[in-house]
């Protein structure tokens, strides 16, 4: 069986997430959202609020589960018996972070990287541009997941 840890901050939880993980489901059996907690990261939704609205959207699709962690990634998934990390990648400013992330997470552990370039279309959707409209009063459904 090949499962996925999904790993992000996800303040919010964007519909480009969710295409990445749509899109992963063909690749992996199940993914493991993991709402990473960092008490140094100011954040607009707490890691409640962001996990009940990533669990709502999920609701119909039992091979996807969410959960919180701290610390190293790569020990979470460890933790929860997946071999892979999932990512998604918007541009080339996203690409030398991922790559360096990706080679320490290898080499630490022997878990690979998976990472999807993004759908064109959700490629300027950001979680920073969601709660930047949200902090101004903005519609943001359409920046959301269906659900
Ligand atoms: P982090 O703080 O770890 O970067 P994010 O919540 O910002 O967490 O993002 C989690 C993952 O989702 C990252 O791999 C990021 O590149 C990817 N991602 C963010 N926005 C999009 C998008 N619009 N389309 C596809 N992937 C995205």
């Amino acid at each position: 069986m090949k499962k996925a840890v999904f790993p992000g901050s996800f303040d919010p939880f964007t519909i480009g997430h969710f295409s990445i993980v749509q899109r992963g489901l063909q690749l992996f059996d199940e993914i493991v959202v993991a709402v990473g907690v960092n008490q140094a990261k100011k954040s607009l939704f707490s890691p409640d609020e962001r996990i009940a609205a990533i669990r709502r959207t999920f609701a119909n699709e039992p091979r996807v589960s969410v959960a919180q962690y701290n610390g190293l990634t790569v020990d979470f998934a460890q933790a929860v018996g997946a071999d892979f990390i999932l990512r998604g990648l918007r541009s080339v400013g996203d690409f030398e972070y991922e790559h360096a992330v990706a080679d320490a997470n290898r080499k630490l552990s022997g878990i690979e990287t998976v990472i999807l370039f993004t759908d064109s279309q959700y490629s300027f959707i950001s979680s920073s541009v969601v709660r930047d409209l949200i902090t101004y009063g903005k519609d943001i459904s359409a920046f959301l997941p269906p659900v």
